[in-house]
Parts: C-alpha cells; structure tokens; sequence
C-alpha cells in the first residue's frame, strides 16, 4: 500500500485483504475491528494484544481519526449539536436527541442536497459532495465519545438509535449508506441493531426497493403532501417519482416487512394542514392498502423561507381526524430550536445566512 487507507469505513472484508497484503493472518481483522469499533481506540499503540511491530505497521499504513469538532452546544431541552470538519474542511452537523432512557443520533449523508425541497434550509443550499461511509460512521463515533459509551452493552446505551435524517438525501449516496449502515450493525462493533435505524427518504422510488433488499432497516418517508400536485409544489423529486408510484413502492416494501410505513409529514400553515387534507390522505393509505403511521412535524422556519408554521390547533385537529380513520398521528415538536439543531434548520456554517 503505498499512501495512508482511512481505516474506518472500510468493511471487514476489506480491512482483511489489506491486511493480507501486509503479510498479517485473518484473524487479526477481528481483533482490530473490536479496537476500532468495540472499544473505541483512536491510537494504534492502545491496541495491546498487538505486536509493537505490527501496530508500528498500522500506523504507516492507516489513519484512524475522527472528524473535528468545531462546536458543541446544548439546547435547554438537552438536544446536542456538534459541528464537525473533515480533512477537506467541509462541515456538517450531527445531533444527539435524548428521551427519557435512550435516544436518537440524527447524522447526516451529504453536504448540502440537490433535492431542493422547497421548506428545507438544506435543501436551500446546493450538494457540495457526498460523505464518505467513514464520514457518515464517524458522526455516530464522535457522539460515543462524547457520552463515553463504548464497551457498554445495549440495554444501558444513551445512544440507542440512529436516524438518517440529517443534511442530505440518503438514497442519492446509496453505495456509502449502505456501507455504513453495515459497518453500524456489525454485532462485533457497534452493534446497533436494523430495527433502531430509521432510514428518512424524500421518495427516490427505485431505490427503496434496493434498500428494502440490502438492509431491511425502518423506512421514514417524507410525504408532506396528499395530492401529487401539492407534492410536486415543494418537492421537486415528485416530478421524477409522483406521489402514486411511490405509495405503490411503500405498499410492495410493507408486504415484504409487515408493520407500518412512517410518513412524515410537515405541518404548512394554509398549504397542507386542512381537514379536508386529513381525509385525503386517509383515502390515499385506503387505496394503497398501506399500514400508515403519521408523523406531524411541526415546521421549523428558516430566514427566507416562504412558508409559516400551522396553528397548534390546526396540529390538533389534523391529528384527530387521522385517527378517527384508525391511524396513528402523534405531533413531533421541534427538539433543540434554540440550537438550530431541528429538522430541516441544519445547514453548513458557511452557508448560513
Ligand atoms: N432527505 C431526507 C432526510 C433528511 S430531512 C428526507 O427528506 O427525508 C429529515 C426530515 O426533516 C424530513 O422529513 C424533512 O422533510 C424534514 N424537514 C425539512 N425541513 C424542515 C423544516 N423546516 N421543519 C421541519 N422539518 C423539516
Ligand atoms: Fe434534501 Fe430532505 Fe431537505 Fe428535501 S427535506 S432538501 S430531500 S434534506
């Protein structure tokens, strides 16, 4: 190997044929994988079933590092925030949401999003690039660190879920996503589980059904609209993957999983948050046959956007109706609005107005 490998982010495959190549047995893949990610090492020489020789070995052959962290701020609800840099100096932000005994790290795929979703603050800025898998692991190491919970078991966990929900469109980083989320589940590492990631799509169709064969993982998907002409309004996507194919792809991945589908969908004063909008979606699970579950976003504003937040009662009343048709609709209010850490305020630092 000639220059530095970033170690992680590479799946165990690969870390064993590179260390093949570096004359080293298949069982020392096992091992260091467990330094890495069991225990958490950022040092080579802490590796101490090693030989000093070969952790020598590692050091001139891969970096073991973790994103910077530029800030860190708390919200007074206790939400965290970390403004991380990669090598190539491009930020992104990643936040811890607790709940009473566990909680969600919500990291992001990519910097920026070409999707253009017209309520979102990054869809407001262009894709910059995509992130690493190792970028997109690194999110959730940095908050391990951070809370001191490696080598604990599960159940004793803060950390216990992931949410792809940050900065950008997971599916338009498809390759890395689903290395990550390999590397995330690996029972000799990290080892959280498929059913504690929730992967949050604006609908890129062909996709979820690759998702649906690769990972298995909980399905969010951001509906924001019940009619197709609504939808097409302030999600650009919805003219490539309309509203009707979509449901039918939510329906096929429900056939194959059981449970029920996650939609979100965001609460825009005067734009979606009528009654009769309620009924329409009712119709629209009836005809799809899809096991709904709502969730309402209350919208958080940004400076320049053009839409205003519904009412609490209209929240209320939307609600309600959804489950006098027999759906589940419980109202997400903004975690770590004084932080910005909300959904759909993240945005690079230097692209903040
Ligand atoms: N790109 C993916 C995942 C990231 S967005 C997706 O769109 O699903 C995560 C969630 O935040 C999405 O449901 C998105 O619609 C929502 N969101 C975007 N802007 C928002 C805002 N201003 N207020 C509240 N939620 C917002
Ligand atoms: Fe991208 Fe999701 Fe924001 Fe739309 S809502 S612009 S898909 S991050």
């Amino acid at each position: 190997m000639n220059e530095k490998k970033e170690l992680i982010g590479l799946l165990k495959e690969e870390l064993s044929s590179y260390l093949k190549e570096l004359g080293e047995p298949s069982f020392r893949t096992k091992q260091i994988w467990q330094w890495v990610y069991f225990y958490g090492k950022t040092d080579f020489h802490e590796m101490t079933n090693l030989s000093k020789n070969l952790r020598l070995k590692l050091e001139q052959n891969f970096i073991l590092s973790r994103p910077k962290i530029i800030t860190s701020q708390q919200s007074v609800d206790k939400t965290k925030k970390w403004l991380l840099e990669f090598n190539d100096g491009q930020r992104i932000e990643t936040v811890y949401i607790p709940e009473t005994d566990r909680g969600a790290v919500c990291i992001s795929t990519q910097i920026g999003c070409a999707m253009g979703c017209r309520f979102c603050h990054t869809g407001s800025q262009k894709l910059t690039r995509d992130l690493t898998a190792g970028e997109i692991i690194s999110q959730f190491m940095v908050a391990r660190d951070e809370y001191k919970e490696w080598n604990i078991e599960g159940e004793k966990r803060k950390l216990s879920n992931i949410v792809l929900m940050g900065m950008g469109e997971p599916l338009q980083n498809y390759d890395n996503v689903v290395k990550a989320v390999k590397i995330l589940t690996d029972g000799e590492g990290i080892g959280i589980s498929k059913r504690r990631i929730t992967l949050s799509t604006s609908g890129i169709i062909p996709y979820i059904r690759d998702i649906d064969r690769d990972l298995g993982v909980k399905l969010a998907i951001s509906l924001h609209a019940s009619n197709n002409e609504q939808r097409s309004q302030i999600m650009p996507i919805n003219k490539k993957y309309p509203l009707p194919e979509l449901l039918q792809v939510c329906h096929e991945y429900q056939e194959n999983h059981g449970g029920y589908i996650t939609f979100e969908y965001l609460m825009l004063k005067d734009f979606n948050d009528k009654i009769s909008h309620a009924e329409e979606l009712a119709m629209l699970m009836k005809k799809y046959q899809i096991n709904a579950k709502f969730n309402l976003i209350a919208f958080n504003p940004w400076p320049g956007c053009d839409y205003k937040p519904s009412s609490n009662n209209r929240i209320h009343a939307f609600s309600q109706k959804l489950q006098d048709y027999g759906y589940a609709a419980p109202i997400r209010t903004a975690r770590g609005q004084d932080i910005l850490a909300a959904c759909g305020q993240l945005k690079s630092e230097k692209e903040k107005i």
